[in-house]
């Protein structure tokens, strides 16, 4: 009987135990995961701090600030790598009142820290104390010695690494694996972060030495055209009013060279206005992409505007069987923008329109939508393919085929006026079937944005 009992009892007790284990082990499991669920949100948190920016040194100063939602420090430090020079960023925590940075300029490299740099890799000191090669002979060494854990996270990405993050805790052992691994993980995001904002920097770079490599040559240029088209001009002036009136210009063979010298005096005058209007239109897009071309804000009438432009391109239809109209139906109000670039706009949308209509019509309108304006002009000439639709906005983008036989033109009105209406917060957009006209709109903000 004691003998039954007994043997049930030891297997009541069994059972209790591997129960416990069971749900001791589940627990650890649920807290690993909340634990494991924690990190994650806080690696996406910190993932979204880098991606909203793109500077360099924005980026190195976020580190530390957001390390500590990672890895618990007394001390943290980071320093930035260039080539084989180094910089104190930030000191957090004990260090902050210490003056590291000549350390790091001087000595560029503490023998730890150019270990890391050396072998790529996380460096892990459990204890300090039991560090034989440090000399206490610096500021930063001195605050080894207060210190006893030390952790130094290279910030790596591929090949390149981009400085180092030094963490330092009082306690020896002060950082088990979990903890290294998050911090590192963490580490590798802000070197992704640091390269995105490298070549962002690069690409914004070398878009602004080839902009001022525009602006140079255009000026340069500018100058000798000024004076060609100036002479150009003047031997035409005198080539007609006192040279023609000498020559007996009844003759055949005088007639013939009168008129082909007045055709090549007329190629390159028109050819010199061709090239003219090219260099400012490089001078126009390279200020505008410097940010140089300030808008010049005032109130404008937009209606008062599209029809000043009509009547200025009243003698470039005269030859051609077209008819340009001004269709505004309803009162609009008036606006703030830049007069001068908004009619720069207008003038090209309206010359294009003329350019590539043969016959028919050109219908300028305004109307009011929501809070902008839209401006359209639609024409009734070739038309624009729709794969090309999305290349015309775009710098150099002349478009067509030989059906379309479209006239010669720079390929950067259409970019300038996207870049206008754009820093005045509007959009500019176009509808088009090929071979029977193209309508294009631009929209401005009634209530000018703040830009
Ligand atoms: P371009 O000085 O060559 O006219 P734009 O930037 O003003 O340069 O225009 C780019 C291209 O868009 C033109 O070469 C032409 O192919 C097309 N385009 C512009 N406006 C029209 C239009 N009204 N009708 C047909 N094609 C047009």
């Amino acid at each position: 009987m004691m003998e039954i009992f007994f043997n049930k009892f030891y297997i009541y007790i069994g059972i209790l135990i591997i129960v416990n284990i069971i749900v001791i082990f589940v627990l650890i499991k649920l807290l690993m995961n909340k634990k494991s669920k924690e990190f994650n949100n806080r690696i996406n948190d910190t993932n979204d701090i880098f991606k909203s920016t793109m500077d360099i040194n924005d980026t190195f100063n976020k580190v530390l600030e957001n390390i500590h939602k990672t890895i618990a420090y007394d001390t943290a430090i980071s320093v930035s790598r260039d080539n084989n020079d180094f910089k104190l960023i930030q000191c957090r925590g004990e260090a902050e009142g210490l003056d590291l940075s000549n350390y790091f300029k001087e000595i560029k490299c503490s023998e730890i820290i150019k270990r890391v740099i050396d072998s790529a890799t996380p460096y892990y000191i459990k204890d300090l104390r039991k560090a034989e090669y440090t000399k206490y002979n610096t500021q930063f060494h001195l605050l080894l010695y207060h210190m006893r854990s030390l952790l130094i996270i290279p910030i790596i990405h591929k090949e390149n690494i981009y400085g180092v993050v030094i963490i330092l805790g009082h306690k020896k052992s002060a950082y088990n694996q979990a903890m290294r691994a998050n911090a590192i993980s963490f580490v590798s995001g802000v070197a992704v972060a640091i390269e995105n904002a490298m070549l962002f920097q690069k690409l914004r770079d070398a878009d602004k030495m080839k902009t001022d490599f525009l602006s140079t040559v255009s000026h340069e240029l500018r100058t000798p055209l000024t004076s060609i088209i100036g002479f150009a001009e003047m031997v035409k002036r005198k080539f007609e009013k006192s040279i023609v009136n000498m020559l007996d210009v009844e003759g055949e063979k005088n007639k013939n060279n009168v008129d082909k010298i007045r055709r090549n005096l007329d190629i390159i005058l028109s050819e010199g206005e061709r090239l003219s209007s090219l260099i400012n239109d490089l001078l126009d897009i390279s200020r505008l992409e410097e940010g140089k071309n300030r808008l010049n804000m005032g109130v404008i009438d937009i209606g008062e505007i599209i029809n000043n432009v009509i009547t200025l391109t009243n003698p470039i239809i005269r030859d051609k069987l077209i008819q340009v109209v001004l269709s505004i139906t309803e009162s609009l109000p008036n606006i703030m923008a830049d007069g001068d670039k908004i009619m720069q706009v207008i003038i090209n949308l309206i010359s294009n329109a003329i350019k590539f209509t043969h016959e028919g019509c050109i219908v300028c309108s305004a109307r009011v939508s929501g809070e902008n304006i839209i401006v359209s002009i639609s024409d009734t000439g070739v038309g624009i393919r729709e794969e090309d639709k999305k290349y015309i906005f775009k710098k150099f983008s002349q478009v067509g085929d030989n059906l379309t036989n479209k006239p010669k033109g720079t390929g950067l009105g259409l970019a300038i006026c996207k870049h206008i209406i754009e820093v005045h917060g509007g959009q500019i957009w176009v509808e088009s079937e090929i071979g029977k006209g193209s309508d294009f709109s631009f929209s401005i903000p009634i209530l000018r944005p703040e830009i």
